[in-house]
């Protein structure tokens, strides 16, 4: 099966930077093409067209959005719609990211309501979901993760859970430097595993589900080895081109 890693750049890079790493990751792919990756890259909204424009003809290579507004248009001062993507030719998006969550204010309800109108509208969906550090020490990690995907993924079918991608990221590992341990995330990958399956059905188990979490060069390939590891999702380290294509080869 094929690994997807994926890069979430958050709200980094000026044009002229994005354009540039995008355009030397494109030169370093089609040097040694990897047949058994999928690399997913989410700039900023502004960078969207720049990072297509580097990788257009690189069909390994998926230009997706982090963020939209679940509602077809309307009185949304400075938000983007799921159409005004689709103008952009993006049919990929982030949903539940715990920076949307927890800093900006996204409840469980809201993250739902953009997985199913992103699905519903085609889209290819990434679903972050993880716990804080307190809600694990509290032995409530499963109660999290079951609660999370519970509202996020009601009753989905067929062509819908297709397009689903769900990435477990540890709050307390994202940006910190702490990589959970092996122990930590083949049980929380096997609990979202299993908990997909039991609330999507049995057609749930080929969803893929990624880690993410201060990925890094050097934990990438003992993590992409880990059962039910279907790929990465790196934010810090896909900033720098070497960095991010050591964890693509990993
Ligand atoms: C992320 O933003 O999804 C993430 C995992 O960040 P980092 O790799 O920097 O921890």
């Amino acid at each position: 099966m094929q690994k997807i890693i994926a890069a979430n750049w958050k709200m980094y890079k000026t044009r002229p930077e994005a354009r540039e790493t995008a355009a030397d990751l494109y030169r370093l792919l089609i040097a040694e093409p990897l047949s058994d990756r999928r690399v997913i890259v989410f700039p900023s909204f502004t960078n969207i067209p720049d990072v297509q424009e580097a990788f257009a003809g690189e069909s390994t290579v998926t230009v997706g959005a982090q963020n939209f507004y679940p509602a077809a248009e309307g009185p949304f001062t400075g938000e983007i719609s799921l159409d005004m993507l689709l103008d952009l030719g993006i049919s990929q998006v982030l949903t539940g990211h715990s920076e949307r969550r927890h800093l900006l204010g996204e409840t469980d309800d809201f993250v739902a309501s953009k997985t199913a109108l992103a699905l519903a509208g085609g889209f290819s969906v990434m679903l972050c979901i993880g716990e804080t550090l307190a809600e694990r020490e509290a032995g409530n990690l499963a109660e999290v993760l079951s609660s999370q995907l519970r509202t996020a993924l009601p009753e989905l079918q067929g062509d819908a859970l297709s397009r689903l991608t769900v990435a477990y990221e540890p709050i307390w590992a994202i940006g910190t430097g702490k990589v959970a341990g092996p122990a930590e995330v083949l049980a929380a990958h096997a609990e979202v595993r299993s908990l997909v399956a039991r609330i999507v059905g049995d057609a749930g188990r080929g969803i893929p589900i990624l880690y993410g979490g201060s990925v890094k060069p050097g934990n990438a390939s003992m993590l992409l080895g880990l059962d039910n590891v279907d790929g990465l999702l790196v934010g810090g380290a896909s900033l720098d081109v070497q960095s991010f294509l050591q964890i693509i080869k990993a």
